[in-house]
């Protein structure tokens, strides 16, 4: 049987508010699905996906998500788990419990900058010279 590789944004809502930011109509606009949602979607469907990329907004503001992967990784062990994010990981594990699920759930991170500066980096005039190499 084919299996996916899966990109994931559970969670909509975000800690910053970059000008650019390509979700940002989503989370105005949209609702996000709850953690049973979540839940169901990965029992009815376990069997066909490889790997799943969490991103989208900052996934790691919720404690649900920390749930949601330690349950697929209890569950489904042969789903390879990859997150997005823009950093604040570093604040959410500082909970010892979310670290645990991080270890033992997370076999991927990502961490994506743009600038190293909050002045650039919620800039879309910034982003913009990001862009064009200036
Ligand atoms: S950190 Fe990422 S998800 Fe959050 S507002 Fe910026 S671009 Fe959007």
């Amino acid at each position: 049987m084919r299996k996916w590789n899966i990109g994931w944004g559970a969670v909509s809502h975000c800690n910053m508010n970059c000008q650019f930011c390509y979700s940002k109509h989503r989370r105005k606009y949209s609702n996000d699905l709850v953690f049973d949602d979540w839940i169901k979607f990965i029992d009815e469907n376990h069997s066909k996906i490889n790997t799943i990329n969490y991103g989208t907004g900052e996934n790691t503001l919720e404690d649900n998500w920390f749930k949601l992967v330690s349950y697929i990784r209890e569950n489904y062990p042969g789903i390879r788990q990859a997150l997005t994010t823009n950093g604040y990981l570093s604040e959410a594990v500082k909970n010892p419990k979310n670290m645990q699920i991080f270890i033992d759930a997370v076999d991927e991170v990502d961490v994506s900058l743009d600038f190293c500066d909050e002045k650039n980096i919620m800039s879309f005039e910034g982003n913009q010279k990001h862009m064009s190499g200036r």
